[in-house]
C-alpha cells in the first residue's frame, strides 16, 4: 500500500524533505506493486504499472451495458469504465478492493470514472448514490467499496454523494455465487429509500455489474420514493 502523503502540504519544507527522503527509502526496500501484474511500479505510477493501464478493456461501446436494464426499468443513461472477465486485470482490481482492503485503490479508480464517464449527461444532476452494504457487511470489511468509489469520483466531478438515502435491509449471500434466475429473486426486496429522494435525479453506482439486478433493484426503490431521474454507473461490466 502506498504511504499517505499530507494532502494539504502543511509541514515545514525540512521536514517535507525528510517525510520524502524516508519514502524513497522505504519504497526501495518494499516497492509498491503493480494492482494487476505484481511488477514494482516506477516512482510515477500509481498502483497500475503503465503496461497494465494500457491494456485495461475500457467500454467503448456503452450498449452492453445498456442492454441490462433495456425494458426492466426506466432511466437515463447507464455507463461502465472497464470490461468485467473471470481471469482479467480488472478481475484483480475489483479483488483488490473488495476483499483485500485496498481502499486508496478504490478511491483511484473512483477519480477515474469521474474524469471518464461523468460529462454532460449529468449537468443537473443532484448526486451520487453509492450501493449501499448491509450494516453487518459493511461492519466486517471495514468499507464499502462503491461509497471509495463514489468518493473517489465525487473528487473529480464535484457531485455530493449519498450514503443515508438507500439502505439495505437484508444480508444477502455474495451475489456471484447465485445463479442467473436466483439473483433477480433475491435482491427483489432487500433495499429501502428515504423520502428525502423526492424530485432528486441520482446516479446509482456499484462497483460490479453483472446481471444488473442490483441497481435495478436500489432504482426501483429511489423511483418509488419520487426520485425523477436515475442514471447506472460501475466500475466494470460483464459483458
Ligand atoms: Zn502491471
Amino acid at each position: 500500500m502506498p504511504i499517505k502523503v499530507n494532502p494539504l502540504n502543511t509541514e515545514p519544507k525540512s521536514e517535507n524533505f525528510l517525510i520524502a527522503s524516508f519514502q524513497d527509502f522505504i519504497s526501495l526496500i518494499y516497492p509498491d506493486t503493480c494492482c494487476c501484474c505484481e511488477t514494482a511500479l516506477a516512482k510515477a505510477e500509481m498502483h497500475i504499472c503503465l503496461s497494465c493501464e494500457i491494456a485495461l478493456p475500457i467500454i467503448i461501446d456503452q450498449t452492453i451495458v445498456g442492454n441490462k436494464f433495456m425494458g426492466k426499468i426506466p432511466y437515463h443513461t447507464s455507463v461502465a469504465l472497464y470490461q468485467y472477465a473471470k481471469l482479467n486485470s480488472v478481475q484483480n482490481l475489483v479483488d483488490e478492493i473488495k476483499y483485500k482492503n485496498n481502499q486508496e485503490l478504490a478511491l483511484y479508480l473512483g477519480q477515474k470514472m469521474g474524469k471518464k464517464l461523468i460529462d454532460k449527461s449529468f449537468d443537473n444532476y443532484d448526486g451520487i448514490v453509492p450501493v449501499p452494504l448491509h450494516q453487518s457487511k459493511q461492519k466486517k470489511r471495514g468499507y464499502n467499496q462503491s461509497e471509495l468509489l463514489a468518493k473517489g469520483m465525487s473528487e473529480t466531478c464535484g457531485l455530493p454523494i449519498f450514503t443515508q438515502l438507500l439502505t439495505r435491509t437484508k444480508a444477502t449471500e455474495t451475489q456471484t455465487l447465485k445463479q442467473r434466475f436466483a439473483r433477480w429473486t433475491n435482491v427483489e426486496t432487500v433495499f429501502s429509500a428515504n423520502e428525502k429522494v423526492q424530485g432528486m435525479k441520482l446516479i446509482l453506482l456499484d462497483d460490479v455489474l453483472t446481471t444488473g439486478a442490483t441497481l435495478v433493484a436500489c432504482a426501483e426503490s429511489l423511483l418509488k420514493k419520487g426520485s425523477t431521474e436515475i442514471s447506472f454507473m460501475a466500475l466494470a461490466s460483464a459483458v
